[in-house]
């Protein structure tokens, strides 16, 4: 990826912000608590791809971050993440050995 490219993420990131008015007025505490899109953030049953199969994502969830920057689905899977769901060994209590 060349360093234009490997820019383009943030710049939709940031041009997609901007362009959203409710955040010049609305409180943020409002906009945290009642957006469909914080709302949506806050529920892993929503995500998709791996993190939506994995057994972690009620306390991991992946960088919703970067799975918006690079796929564009802020719900979608953790594209940089190498772990593939079930392959824990431990999986009856996989919350107590992490
Ligand atoms: S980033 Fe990895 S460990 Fe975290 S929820 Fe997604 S697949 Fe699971």
């Amino acid at each position: 990826m060349t360093a234009p490219a490997a820019r383009e993420p943030l710049r939709r990131v940031r041009r997609d912000v901007a362009a959203s008015p409710f955040i010049r007025d609305r409180p943020l505490t409002e906009i945290y608590r009642s957006s469909p899109l914080f709302t949506a953030l806050r529920d892993p049953d929503r995500l998709g791809g791996r993190c939506g199969a994995c057994e972690f994502r009620t306390i991991c969830g992946g960088s919703r971050s970067r799975a918006y920057a690079c796929s564009g689905d802020v719900l979608g899977e953790e594209p940089w993440y190498a772990y593939e769901p079930g392959s824990f060994p431990y999986q009856k209590e996989p919350a107590a050995h992490v």
